[in-house]
């Protein structure tokens, strides 16, 4: 496949967004399943995970050099970084999301909700008001590859807010199978979340919802999008509000209004993605054994 071949212009809009000469780049291999980037500014290095493997590894964008972040990781998977420039993570193995202090303390912000424990947080992202969005599908639980394996306490796989003040945990969404990605609008108005019920089951879901925001409180949730090939798991939004989400080998890029751009074809199963770089616009692409990263025309947008 050529640097060119890797896009696939679906809607005309697209060529504007990616530049047929920027090459498609892996960083590092070697994973068993890459997960969870997340861009650290301040240091220009990015943070993944390496699930089965219980590790997370570091990309140091100033040399190209990969090194362990941290082992055990508590089988580490979505990351992102607060606003305050704090590692905030979804643990499978102690099934709950923490944050990495400024001093390298590791606290937990939630591992229940209602005296039961969390399946296995998958993904997670920061609000402006501080407070942390997270979903708990069962992946982590579900066998002893991604974490350990055990029944789930809640019987339910939701979407979860954790309340900055109080660090109240409160179910936000409770109508998904199994609830993945997640990302707000820039405006914060909206709420994406991704559905991989087909993990499980045929029939089920292998969508993207979206969601009205009012504050706290979320609803009106509709269908946004099908993945008709593999299945959305992780993304990201740019400046514009277009979203940049895995789909099968391949990350999508759908305009707002749920049309389905472009692609940017990969050569392994994409699992999630994060904008890095110092303009936030190199997407950089977890995708089974390997990290990836290309530079595109656009710039990122909130949490990286
Ligand atoms: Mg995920």
């Amino acid at each position: 496949m050529g640097d060119a071949g890797i896009y696939e212009i679906i809607d005309p809009r697209f060529a504007a967004l990616v530049n047929s000469h920027a090459r498609l780049e892996r960083l590092a291999t070697g994973c068993a399943w890459a997960e969870g980037p997340a861009w650290f500014a301040a240091g220009s290095y990015l943070v993944w995970s390496d699930i089965p493997n219980d590790r997370m590894l570091r990309y140091d964008e100033t040399d190209g050099s990969v090194s362990v972040f941290r082992a055990p990781a508590g089988y580490t998977n979505g990351h992102t970084v607060d606003r305050e420039g704090r590692l905030v993570s979804c643990e499978h193995g102690g099934r709950r999301v923490s944050r990495t202090e400024h001093d390298g303390t590791v606290v937990t912000l939630a591992d229940s909700y209602a005296g039961k424990r969390l399946n296995s947080p998958n993904d997670v992202i920061v609000k402006s008001d501080g407070s942390v969005w997270f979903s708990d599908p069962s992946y982590g639980i579900d066998s002893d590859f991604e974490g350990h394996k055990a029944e789930s306490e809640i019987g339910a796989c939701n979407v979860y807010r954790i309340d900055p003040a109080s660090g109240a945990v409160s179910a936000v969404i409770t109508d998904m199978v199994r609830p993945n990605g997640l990302a707000f609008s820039p405006d914060e108005t909206l709420l994406y979340v991704a559905d991989t019920g087909a993990t499980h089951k045929p029939g089920q879901p292998r969508e993207m919802r979206v969601y009205d925001v009012d504050g706290d409180s979320v609803g009106n949730g509709r269908h946004f999008a099908l993945c008709a090939d593999g299945l959305f798991d992780g993304f990201r939004l740019d400046s514009d509000g277009r979203i940049w989400t895995s789909a099968g080998a391949s990350v999508a890029c759908y305009a707002p209004d749920g049309t389905l751009l472009g692609r940017i074809h990969v050569p392994e199963t994409v699992a999630n993605l994060c904008w890095g770089g110092p303009k936030l616009n190199m997407l950089h692409i977890c995708a089974t054994s390997s990290l990836y990263a290309v530079r595109v025309m656009v710039n990122g947008h909130g949490t990286v």
